[in-house]
């Protein structure tokens, strides 16, 4: 900007200063030639006035080789008397602009360029008392003349105007450019700072009290995230090392030799079980992370769904877990289609089915619906058993949050089901409902945008 600035002023300055130059010449060469006419003029008057009063011999008589020329020419053009060259050579000048001013007004002038550009011929014309005309000539110098003396001295004058032209203009622009300098992007001050710039400092202020909230916002996000990772860390860690610890013990007092013989299958049993619940916690924990991944890449491959089939699905594969606990489980409902990643869904649907099972009580039931309702595909899972405290009811979908802990391992839980379904939800836009009468059953709604 800086040198743009520089560059233009300079421009500018040079501009002006060449036609400064020029108006100046002109003007110059108009009042030399004016002054010279005028001195021809008066020296003509007052040679006519002697040639009047004294006759024209006298010009005979007086030697005369100066820089003005005398010429005396009769009314019928030829030449009487010339003062640089011999008369008889001269043609017949009747035609002569001045000779026919002078012949018929009294007086006349003309000018001629003569044998180059750099000279001319100013003539002046005047009539006699005798009827004839004397014409008094000069030459001057022309404009070109003018230029071609003053060049030398012109030159160095223009170089060193434009050197002096360079010098301000360079400073001037970095005056007006320092403040644009010193301007702290960072914290930007609109008291100093010109006007036509104070919209843009304006905006600027604006911008960074926005970039420095969103900043304090994505800090804030992390800090959460950071902290939420360190508790899943350390939850994950308690959750392994519960059935770990029961695995060892279990193995330990077997190796000590210190379990009766037919005590063995038992404990056979208790480590076969706790390796199963370690099993489903690193599938759960793997499904989660997977969930998290595929979050970052919503550009997973997605297929048409239709859900009331998928929920069959779901049901005849919960059957036999629903028939051991003494539930019945029931699928109705219209078809109903989303797009969606189809194992995601199912996942999600199975997962709220199996915990409608899963706490639940004997001779209970769990009813599955589809519809279609304000554009959204809804599944509704609801069953009659033991409800979820009101209290609880906003933290079942958090990582490894159970009511009732020891009901919950009991029945296989990992504290993970509900957070899979709220990530798989939320990767498919979807909504979660839940609605729970502690003792008396549980309704969870799955909302998703559903296909024309
Ligand atoms: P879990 O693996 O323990 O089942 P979830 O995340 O699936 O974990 O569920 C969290 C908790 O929410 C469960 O431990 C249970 O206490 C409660 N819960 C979930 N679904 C139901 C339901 N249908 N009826 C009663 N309680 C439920």
């Amino acid at each position: 900007m800086r040198n743009e600035l520089t560059k233009h002023t300079f421009g500018a300055c040079m501009i002006v200063l060449l036609l400064s130059f020029g108006l100046m010449l002109y003007v110059l060469n108009s009042y030399l030639v004016k002054r010279n006419f005028s001195e021809l003029k008066d020296k003509a008057l007052y040679v006519s006035e002697i040639l009047n009063v004294e006759g024209e011999d006298v010009l005979s008589r007086v030697h005369h080789g100066g820089d003005m020329r005398i010429t005396v020419v009769a009314p019928d053009g030829s030449v009487l008397y010339d003062s640089h060259v011999a008369p008889d050579t001269m043609e017949n000048h009747l035609e002569r602009e001045e000779i026919q001013q002078a012949l018929s007004k009294g007086e006349g002038s003309s000018q001629h360029y003569s044998q180059s550009m750099f000279q001319n011929t100013a003539n002046y014309a005047v009539r006699l008392q005798n009827g004839d005309i004397l014409r008094v000539s000069i030459r001057q110098d022309t404009l070109w003349h003018l230029l071609r003396n003053l060049a030398l001295p012109m030159l160095l004058f223009l170089l060193l105007a434009a050197l002096v032209s360079i010098i301000l203009a360079a400073r001037a622009s970095r005056r007006i450019v320092d403040p644009i300098d010193r301007m702290d992007v960072e914290n930007p001050d609109d008291r100093d700072v010109y006007d036509e710039l104070k919209p843009f400092v304006h905006r600027l202020i604006t911008q960074n009290q926005q970039i420095h909230r969103q900043m304090e916002a994505i800090q804030a996000e992390h800090r959460k995230q950071d902290s939420l990772r360190r508790e899943f860390t350390a939850n994950v860690s308690h959750e392994l090392k519960t059935p770990l610890t029961s695995i060892s013990g279990f193995a330990e007092i077997i190796r000590d030799g210190m379990v009766k013989d037919e005590d063995i299958p038992h404990f056979a049993d208790n480590i076969y079980k706790e390796a199963a619940r370690l099993m489903e916690l690193v599938n759960d924990i793997l499904k989660l992370s997977h969930l998290e991944d595929i979050n970052d890449r919503p550009d997973r491959e997605r297929t048409s769904v239709e859900l009331n089939a998928l929920c069959r699905e779901v049901t005849s594969r919960l059957a036999i877990s629903a028939e051991k606990n003494g539930i019945s489980i029931r699928c109705d409902g219209e078809s109903v289609n989303v797009t969606g990643v189809r194992p995601m869904l199912e996942e999600i649907i199975y997962n709220v089915c199996d915990n409608a099972i899963k706490y639940n009580r004997k001779g209970g039931w769990v009813h599955i619906s589809t519809h279609k309702q304000d554009g959204k595909a809804v599944v509704c899972v609801r069953d009659n058993g033991i409800g979820i405290p009101q209290a609880d009811c906003g933290r079942v979908f958090e990582r490894f949050y159970r009511v009732n802990k020891s009901h919950s391992k009991e029945v296989g839980g990992t504290g993970l089901g509900l957070s899979i379904v709220k990530h798989g939800m939320a990767f498919h836009a979807g909504q979660i409902k839940l609605q729970s009468v502690l003792g008396e059953g549980t309704e969870i709604s799955l909302l998703l945008p559903a296909e024309e």
